[in-house]
């Protein structure tokens, strides 16, 4: 078998996004900035998707600025709220310890500029508290930044109630809905969103674009200056394609997301019961509040690296942490956050849901996770020691 179990990484393109890209990569290349009709073809595509796009999350075209990806937008949020803070003698920013390393190198990066930072815990369910953001807000705060939907956990964080709230005492609010996005209901009017990061390859569009929602009147500052597209706000001729593509995919993920999220989070929670059935293993995340797709456990005494390499034996795609941290030795500052320590920590697992994962997949996961799960303890030290007693199990 096959399985591609690692959606939150990347996700296949849609058939829809492939044959809505074709022609802007063969017929119609014309430069969107020429005047003559041909490349004025392209310019009206970008503008068409622009429209699809701001139709998905309640936006207005104006408000969506197209970018290289969700790194790129989430880089230039932030850069825009703190330039706009630092104008008013504002260097506060408000975020919390699970955001991803797009967001959070930025914010150390500002750290070493002059801004102060404070970082929201998690509680153990991987949910931040509205209470505690609240009490967190200084007059100097000029930005909170706290993510949709988390990418190693899945746990969605209570985006409306944080949005009101930043709204109601006049302070920017940024999300990274990267994972949110053509998966679970967005929208920036009833989320009070001033700005919203979103990238087309985690919505079965390609890879190398993503849009910044940036609310009317929200100024921000170029990361790339050149011409003047995008009305200024980022220069470089446009990813016509990838732009078309990621319009036409996302408005088939809106179009399936009701009925493509209760299948999905039927598998999920099928997945959750089998392998909560291996001894000594915990979900990570809040059982509910997450995303219909993500599983996330932690198993005593294994590590996580000679699993994925055993689940990719039997032809499973997995991930351990996020894709940036595997691979380095660190464990998850997210599991890390929601109280997991580092044995524990390392001996993660994440499997991502698709549209197309199906039952039997399912089945086969939770049987070759049991089977190498048992094998690897078989000779872990540290499970040797567990069992005869020496040290006390966690989970
Ligand atoms: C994937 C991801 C990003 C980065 O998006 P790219 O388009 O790959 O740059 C940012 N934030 C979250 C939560 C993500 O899952």
């Amino acid at each position: 078998m096959n399985i591609y179990a690692d959606n939150a990484a990347t996700t296949a393109m849609s058939q829809t996004a492939v044959k809505a890209m074709l022609p802007y990569l063969t017929e119609y290349y014309g430069n969107p900035s020429s005047l003559y009709a041909f490349g004025q073809r392209s310019k009206e595509a970008i503008e068409e998707a622009r429209a699809t796009v701001a139709k998905c999350i309640g936006a207005e075209p104006r408000e969506i600025l197209f970018t290289s990806g969700g790194s790129e937008a989430d880089n230039q949020a932030i850069r825009s709220a703190a330039a706009h803070g630092a104008r008013k003698g504002k260097r506060h920013i408000v975020s919390d310890a699970i955001e991803h390393h797009a967001v959070l190198h930025t914010l150390k990066k500002l750290e070493k500029e002059g801004f102060e930072v404070t970082y929201l815990p998690v509680h153990s369910d991987g949910i931040v508290r509205v209470e505690e953001l609240a009490a967190a807000l200084r007059e100097d705060t000029c930005l909170v930044t706290v993510m949709y939907a988390n990418n190693e956990i899945g746990t969605i964080q209570p985006i409306r109630d944080i949005g009101a709230l930043c709204r109601e005492r006049g302070i920017l609010f940024h999300t990274d809905a990267v994972q949110a996005v053509g998966h679970i209901p967005v929208n920036v009017a009833e989320d009070h969103a001033d700005m919203l990061s979103a990238s087309a390859h985690k919505f079965h569009g390609p890879k190398g674009v993503g849009f910044l929602y940036v609310r009317r009147g929200i100024p921000t500052v170029p990361l790339i200056e050149g011409g003047a597209q995008e009305r200024g706000r980022r220069a470089g001729t446009e990813n016509v394609a990838g732009i078309v593509a990621m319009a036409a995919a996302l408005e088939e993920s809106v179009g399936h997301m009701a009925e493509n999220a209760e299948k999905t989070a039927m598998l999920r929670d099928r997945l959750i019961r089998g392998l909560t059935e291996i001894p000594h293993s915990a979900l990570n995340g809040d059982p509910r509040k997450r995303l219909p797709g993500n599983v996330n456990f932690c198993f005593e005494g294994i590590e996580g690296e000679s699993l994925l390499l055993l689940l990719d034996d039997k032809g499973i795609c997995a991930s351990s942490g996020s894709a940036c941290t595997s691979g380095s030795l660190d464990p998850s500052h997210v599991l890390l956050a929601i109280g997991r320590v580092h044995d524990v920590a390392h001996g993660s697992l994440r499997l991502t849901l698709g549209d197309n994962t199906t039952e039997e997949e399912i089945d086969y996961i939770i049987q070759s996770v049991k089977e190498v799960v048992t094998y690897l303890r078989g000779f872990s030290p540290v499970w040797r020691d567990l069992i005869a007693g020496k040290g006390s199990f966690i989970l």
